[in-house]
């Protein structure tokens, strides 16, 4: 028998693209339906992350017309993951598979095709891959590239080019309810789960219409959660600097001290300034950094809910 496909699908001030977004997923489940490659009990869900536009009265009047589509509302807006989150939460009390995806039709609604293939083959993570970054800018390409480089680098298993396109097994996601954390980066703990995964390569689009709800300032927030919600590295690193900078002090304190009994101790006075402002400059870096997980520690001790459902639009 055909397995249930949900498909989870945030929506933040996105009534530009809502009902298109409708009309392709409407189209591509009935073909595959027709196929028989998914069950006609799968179901799309909307997931409402506090939108300030009349986005919910949408979801609401598709759903009235067209049981295939659902709604969920959170209390508020809470970001992108959290919104992806709850809605995977509900979508596995009756989903076999579910694939999460953006509203604004960047990511290709064909990969979907090959995405369910590949879960009938027997994997349980497909991780949709995007085959070029042609439609970024160059600043994006450039820095998203470097990113995923620097998140290699710290030890973080991420899947290179990879966003929050993917299908999940119903297994992986009750296993995702388990990873407790707050400071949520979706694409970091997927991997960790395990089980059999592959990729399936796409092209991403342009946004369909309305502009990005990304602006450089949460994507800079998003990328630096992404580093230190996976790893410690960075204040290995900074022990490694504190350590060196220690040593060459002591090699310093030794030169002065034969400087001194040669007579020339008037001389210094530049370098003393370069070393105090060097060493002034990576103590508060350090503590900055160091500041940084304890931010997170106290974020995570208090274990809040990561979302509130409102409402929720089922039969
Ligand atoms: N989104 C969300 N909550 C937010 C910001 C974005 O649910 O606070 C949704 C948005 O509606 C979209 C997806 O997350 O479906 C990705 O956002 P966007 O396309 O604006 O990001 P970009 O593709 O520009 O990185
Ligand atoms: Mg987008």
């Amino acid at each position: 028998m055909a397995k249930i496909l949900f498909m989870v699908v945030p929506c933040y001030n996105e009534h530009e693209v809502l009902y298109e977004t409708t009309k392709r997923l409407k189209e591509k489940f009935e073909s595959l339906i027709s196929q028989d490659k998914i069950s006609p009990d799968s179901k799309v869900l909307y997931v409402n992350d506090g939108s300030k536009d009349n986005t919910w009265d949408i979801i609401k009047e598709i759903h009235n017309n067209d049981r295939m589509f659902r709604g969920l509302c959170l209390s508020r807006n809470r970001g992108h993951q959290n919104a992806v989150l709850a809605g995977l939460m509900q979508a596995k009390e009756e989903a076999d598979m579910v694939i999460s995806m953006d509203a604004d039709l960047q990511d290709d609604i064909n990969a979907i095709d090959e995405m369910v293939d590949r879960y009938n083959e027997g994997y349980d993570i497909v991780y949709g891959v995007r085959n070029s970054r042609k439609t970024d800018t160059f600043f994006k390409r450039f820095t998203a590239q470097a990113y995923y480089k620097m998140l290699l680098g710290l030890g973080v298993d991420i899947v290179y080019n990879h966003a929050d396109f993917r299908l999940m097994s119903k297994r992986v996601l009750d296993n995702l309810e388990d990873y407790k954390e707050v400071n949520l980066f979706l694409r970091g703990i997927i991997p960790m789960i395990g089980f059999p995964s592959v990729n399936v390569y796409y092209e991403r689009h342009e946004r369909y219409a309305g502009e990005s709800k990304y602006p450089l300032k949460k994507m800079l927030h998003f990328a630096f959660d992404g580093i230190t919600s996976l790893s410690i590295k960075p204040i290995r690193l900074i022990t490694t600097l504190g350590m060196f900078i220690f040593l060459l002090s002591i090699a310093i304190l030794f030169y002065s001290v034969i400087r001194h009994f040669f007579g020339y101790t008037a001389l210094g006075w530049s370098s003393i300034m370069v070393s105090v402002w060097a060493l002034g400059g990576l103590q508060i870096l350090s503590i900055g950094i160091i500041g940084e997980y304890i931010g997170k520690i106290y974020m995570e001790t208090k274990q809040r809910p990561r979302f509130i459902v409102k409402e929720y639009l089922n039969d």
